[in-house]
């Protein structure tokens, strides 16, 4: 007779884990925009004030893979 003691372990890994992010955010102080990096084009402008962005860093929870680009397929634009 034994019980699972699976759930401790689930519990742990439903904490949100924060990484380390790249960032680029407003250089406006005032402005609150930022965006991830990967989502980001290379001198991206901000998507509130127009303004220019600067790189940064921003501990924020992980992503889901599901959004990531399929390098391996076949499809022509
Ligand atoms: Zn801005």
């Amino acid at each position: 007779m034994y019980r699972k003691v699976s759930v401790n372990v689930t519990a742990e890994e439903s904490k949100p884990k924060l990484l380390p992010t790249k960032i680029y955010k407003c250089k406006d102080a005032e402005c609150k925009a930022w965006v991830r990096e990967e989502f980001a084009e290379t001198n991206p402008a901000c998507p509130i004030c127009k303004g220019p962005m600067h790189r940064s860093m921003r501990h924020l929870p992980a992503l889901q893979k599901k959004i990531k680009r399929e390098p391996a397929k076949k499809s022509l634009f």
